[in-house]
């Protein structure tokens, strides 16, 4: 039996496309679909992992990427302990977009929220050819504003448990 479990709110960022529900879907469910709907509004998930002799509960909020979505956007992050503000590895756009949602939520939401920048589709750029945002751009995004950095493939499953443990890590826990 474990009784220590710490809840944590987790909310999911990024342009649309770049494989958030599939990040999702990837952690709670270790499977994947190349033909997933759209997220409409937000969809509300949650998984446990054991860290140590402690549980914690991951309650995530998956919101929908189309702009005309992202009004609502403090919705989910206003309480949020961490995030996950996921941009592709293969589209530039998606990249400028995750720089203006880290600001956003350095601006707006919880002081101390652990921020999470995913850069998905790693499966993709194996070759090289693919990449259109460089791995030490992102890091230096990371490194300036202390955030967690991953690149992940919601398709192979690389790196998102991992990702989703070093938030996990970082939370502070009860009872301890
Ligand atoms: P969201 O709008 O950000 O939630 O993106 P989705 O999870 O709906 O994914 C958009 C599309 O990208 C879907 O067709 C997915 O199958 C595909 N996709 C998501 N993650 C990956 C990945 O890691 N690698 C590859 N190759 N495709 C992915």
């Amino acid at each position: 039996m474990n009784s220590n479990v710490t809840s944590v709110k987790l909310v999911l960022l990024g342009e649309a496309a770049v494989g958030k529900s599939s990040i999702v879907l990837r952690f709670v469910s270790n499977d994947f679909s190349e033909n997933k709907e759209p997220t409409i509004g937000a969809a509300f998930l949650t998984q446990r992992v054991n860290i140590g002799n402690h549980t914690i509960k991951f309650e995530i909020w998956d919101t929908a990427g189309q702009e005309r979505f992202a009004s609502l956007a403090p919705m989910y992050y206003r309480n949020a302990q961490a995030a996950l503000v996921v941009y592709d590895v293969t589209k530039p756009q998606s990249f400028i977009k995750a720089r203006h949602w880290v600001k956003e939520l350095q601006e707006q939401a919880n002081k101390g929220i652990i921020i999470a920048l995913v850069g998905n589709k790693a499966d993709i750029i194996e070759d090289g050819e693919e990449r259109k945002v460089a791995r030490e751009e992102a890091e230096k995004l990371a490194e300036e504003e202390g955030l967690l950095f991953f690149e992940t493939s919601a398709k192979t499953g690389n790196n998102v448990n991992e990702t989703f443990l070093a938030i996990g890590e970082k939370i502070p826990l009860k009872n301890s």
